[in-house]
Order: structure tokens, then C-alpha cells, then sequence
């Protein structure tokens, strides 16, 4: 190596970043004022949905946590009436944890749920100070509602809501 190469080597690389300062787009995200757009396949941290009418798709069944192979839901089953009513058909999740240390965010509960209520969606900010704060329950999880008249429960009209399980209107879909 002669005397001169590290000053030369030197040279090259402040020259490729000066050549990339002045050239190539800036990348930098200015989180969190800023988010950045996740892929359409990206799993994030679940979210409990509900129907438009703003019941709850939850049926308190419990596949999802019998599919999880981290044990990291549980789900305990309450019965619905029709002057308080949180889901259609006979039951609904009165409690729904899921424990974010295990999860592993695999899907298995997603694909497992018969009502399409657990779903993972693009939300990534997961952070903790303590353990019990990886706890998120069925309010944490809950999708929230454009209006108030639509919160669960609520009292509905007798024998409207008796099936858990939507109609397909195609089954081979
Ligand atoms: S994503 Fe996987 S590990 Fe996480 S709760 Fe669902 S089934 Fe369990
Ligand atoms: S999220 Fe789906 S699978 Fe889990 S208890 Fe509710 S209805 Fe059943």
C-alpha cells in the first residue's frame, strides 16, 4: 500500500457521501410526527372489530385463543340479551386479553375466528414500562364507533340478532 491510499480511499468515500447528499432523496422519517405506510401483508397489533350497526363481531368462542400457540389470549363468554345486547346470537366476549409479550404475531387467531372480529392490523407501536401494561383488554382492543348511539350494549329489537354467525351469501366464496 502506498503512502498516499487512505488519503485517496479517504477522498472516494466523502465523495459518495457528498454524491448521495446532493442526488438522492432524503428517507428519513420524521417519527412520530410522521408515520410510515406499512405493507398491505404487515401484522400489527390486533384490533376487535364490529359490524356496521356497531355490534360487536366477537362471539366469545374462543377458537382464536385455542389456536394461539403462544397462549397468549384469553377470552371468557358472557350471554347476550335483547335489552343488552353487545353481539349477535347468544353469547359475547365479556373479557378479552391479550397478553403482547407472548404474541408472536403469527395470524393463527385471525385465520381461526369464524366472524372475522380479531384482526391484526398496521398499528406497530408496541412499547411497555411494565409487564402488566401488556395486557390489552377487550377496551384497548375494541374498534371504536363514529357515533354514540351505536356503543355496546345496548337494547335492541327482540329475536333480530339470533344468528352469531353472519350468512354467507355464497359458501363457496
Ligand atoms: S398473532 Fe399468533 S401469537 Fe399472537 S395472539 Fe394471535 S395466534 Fe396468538
Ligand atoms: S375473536 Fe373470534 S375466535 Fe376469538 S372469541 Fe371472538 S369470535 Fe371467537
Amino acid at each position: 500500500m502506498g503512502v498516499f491510499d487512505p488519503i485517496i480511499e479517504l477522498s472516494r468515500g466523502l465523495g459518495e457521501t457528498l454524491r448521495s447528499f446532493w442526488r438522492e432523496p432524503t428517507v428519513t422519517v420524521q417519527y412520530p410526527e410522521e408515520k410510515r405506510t406499512v405493507r398491505p401483508r404487515f401484522r400489527g397489533r390486533h384490533v376487535l372489530k364490529r359490524y356496521e350497526n356497531g355490534l360487536e363481531k366477537c362471539i366469545g368462542c374462543s377458537l382464536c385463543a385455542a389456536a394461539c400457540p403462544a397462549d397468549a389470549i384469553f377470552v371468557e363468554a358472557s350471554e347476550n340479551t335483547d335489552e343488552a345486547r353487545f353481539s349477535p346470537g347468544e353469547r359475547y366476549a365479556s373479557t378479552y386479553e391479550i397478553n403482547m409479550l407472548r404474541c408472536i404475531y403469527c395470524g393463527f387467531c385471525e385465520d381461526a375466528c369464524p366472524t372475522e372480529a380479531i384482526v391484526l392490523g398496521d398499528n406497530y407501536e408496541l412499547s411497555f414500562t411494565d409487564r402488566r401494561q401488556a395486557i390489552y383488554d377487550k377496551d384497548m382492543l375494541l374498534e371504536p364507533v363514529p357515533m354514540a348511539e351505536m356503543l355496546t350494549p345496548r337494547k335492541v329489537e327482540p329475536g333480530l340478532f339470533t344468528r352469531s354467525v353472519p350468512q354467507m351469501k355464497d359458501p363457496r366464496d
